[in-house]
């Protein structure tokens, strides 16, 4: 039996609060336990993947579902808001499964419970994303023009350009063959040792504010809880490692935390 209507509306809540909760229980385990991949990969976790691979596929759902939806049509897919806002999330993960694992330079592998944890959460948030966008999220005639959903569609852009730029400065602190790790500068680096994340943190909540949906809230939440902790891992790790890293650097959002 299909689920359809109110009963998918209840469900998409349900994962929605879902999504929240997972976020919430792995940022507060994540403080104890350090996320098993890159500098914290580990054996225990199971079989190592190489990096390229584990991100390609693990990644790949998030762009594969909610492009299937949108091909099968639904109350709200024609709708120009509902276009614009899937073709965001659908072109952040097209970077991220098709352009970023083809960048990475020596990435530590990934252990193949990681992998299969983000693997079931993109398919989840694929799900959760494509359905409200496609058949529930409704706006009103000249949303594309309301100050929300700018102010937010901005937040998404520099979020998404602060994270590709950031990403770009970490690879480039290895040489061809060198697998070590050296203290980031420039850009965001600057202000924040989670400077890639404090861009993927800024580009969800800026999506949010453009969908105005509780699904793309809940995603924002998980995004902020699961990245501040490692982010904080990495700040405290780089303290540990290097004497001379810049001590005015804050965690991941800049001048605050
Ligand atoms: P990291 O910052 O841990 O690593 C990114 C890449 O840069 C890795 O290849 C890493 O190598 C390398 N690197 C990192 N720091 C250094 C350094 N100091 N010197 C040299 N090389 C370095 O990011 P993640 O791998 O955790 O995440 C990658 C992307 O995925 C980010 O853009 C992040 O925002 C996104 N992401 C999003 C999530 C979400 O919930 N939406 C969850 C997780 C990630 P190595 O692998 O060898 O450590």
């Amino acid at each position: 039996r299909r689920v359809s209507g109110p009963e998918e509306r209840r469900l998409l809540e349900l994962l929605s609060c879902g999504l929240v909760v997972l976020g919430l229980t792995s940022g507060l385990l994540l403080r104890f336990i350090p996320m098993p991949y890159g500098r914290y990969s580990s054996r225990r976790f199971g079989w190592p993947l190489p990096a390229r691979l584990a991100w390609a596929l693990q990644e790949l759902p998030s762009l594969l579902v909610p492009v299937g939806l949108a091909a099968c049509g639904g109350a709200t897919s024609a709708a120009w808001p509902n276009r614009l806002l899937l073709g965001c999330f659908v072109l952040h993960y097209a970077h991220r499964s098709l352009i970023f694992p083809l960048l990475i330079r020596a990435g530590k592998p990934t252990p193949f419970f990681t992998f299969v944890l983000a693997l079931l959460f993109c398919a989840y948030n694929g799900y959760l994303q494509g359905r409200s966008l496609t058949n529930y999220a409704k706006y009103p005639s000249g949303w594309l023009k309301d100050p929300l959903f700018i102010t937010g569609f901005i937040g998404w852009l520099v979020g998404m350009a602060i994270n590709i730029h950031s990403d770009h400065i970490l690879r480039n602190l290895r040489k061809p063959g060198e697998t070590g790790y050296k203290i980031p500068r420039g850009g965001m680096f600057e202000y924040v040792s989670g400077a890639n994340f404090f861009g993927e943190i800024l580009e969800w909540f800026g999506f949010a504010l453009a969908c105005c949906t509780f699904e793309s809230l809940a995603f924002a939440l998980c995004t902020l809880f699961i990245l501040s902790s490692r982010a904080k891992q990495h700040h405290e790790w780089y303290l540990e490692k290097f004497e001379d890293y810049p001590k005015c650097r804050k965690i991941v959002i800049p001048f605050l935390y």
